[in-house]
């Protein structure tokens, strides 16, 4: 059973906003925060949330999602973000305009450190990002997502002529997907290596999750379902 605790802020304009502390069962007590105390079990119960959300609007075209969506849950507020944050996960993942991680696992500002680049690549800029949410935010969980119909996985499995910049984008995916049969294989490889990267290229990522302050996960969100399932 779920329990929920209105907190009523009044802004300078005296208007009330309302925030929802510790609104999921995996939620841990600090006041003003949404820190969960299983980060992946609370990540994938977020998306257990969208996904049937997300099926129930593909069965019924009049529903609205976004009401479906963030009803009772934790909220942290806006007096807290201003400033300082604590987010609870890290994700890279792809810049496709559906592949949206706060609105995948159902969260809210503040929750989520997110990295993005078309194929989920970890180039430098990745690694620093992610080395800083892990060690300056110590976010404990990092989860590297591809997804189904990648326009990137895609591109790269292709023959196309690029532009400069797309062909340094699409390098390191061709040689993390080479010889899958086909493009969903071709969108797991392709993850599954940019976490071997990650490991490979930041001692500082090892080191953490070597002695258990980090969790490296790698995950496949299927747009047809809305369900994201770790590989
Ligand atoms: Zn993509």
């Amino acid at each position: 059973m779920r329990l929920h605790r209105r907190k009523l802020l009044e802004t300078s304009a005296g208007l009330a906003i309302t925030a929802f502390i510790g609104g999921q069962s995996a939620a841990a007590s600090t006041e003003g925060s949404c820190q969960p105390r299983d980060p992946l079990k609370n990540l994938m119960e977020g998306n257990h949330r969208f996904s049937n959300a997300w099926q129930e609007a593909g069965r019924n075209p009049s529903t609205n999602l976004g009401s479906e969506l963030q009803n009772n849950r934790c909220f942290n507020a806006p007096q807290t973000l201003i400033n300082e944050q604590h987010p609870w996960a890290t994700l890279l993942t792809c810049a496709d305009s559906r592949v949206s991680p706060s609105w995948i696992f159902d969260t809210t500002p503040g929750e989520l450190f997110v990295i993005r680049s078309a194929g989920n690549t970890a180039f430098d800029a990745a690694i620093a990002s992610i080395e800083y949410s892990v060690s300056i935010l110590q976010t404990p969980l990092v989860m590297v997502m591809g997804h189904s119909g990648c326009g990137a996985i895609s591109t790269a499995m292709g023959n196309s002529a690029l532009t400069p910049s797309l062909e340094r984008l699409i390098t390191p995916i061709r040689s993390q997907i080479a010889d899958s049969p086909d493009l969903t294989a071709a969108v797991r490889s392709n993850a599954l290596g940019t976490a071997t990267t990650l490991r490979d290229n930041s001692p500082l990522l090892r080191e953490a999750e070597a002695k258990g302050s980090l969790k490296l996960v790698v995950s496949y969100f299927d747009l047809q379902t809305g369900a994201v399932t770790l590989i």
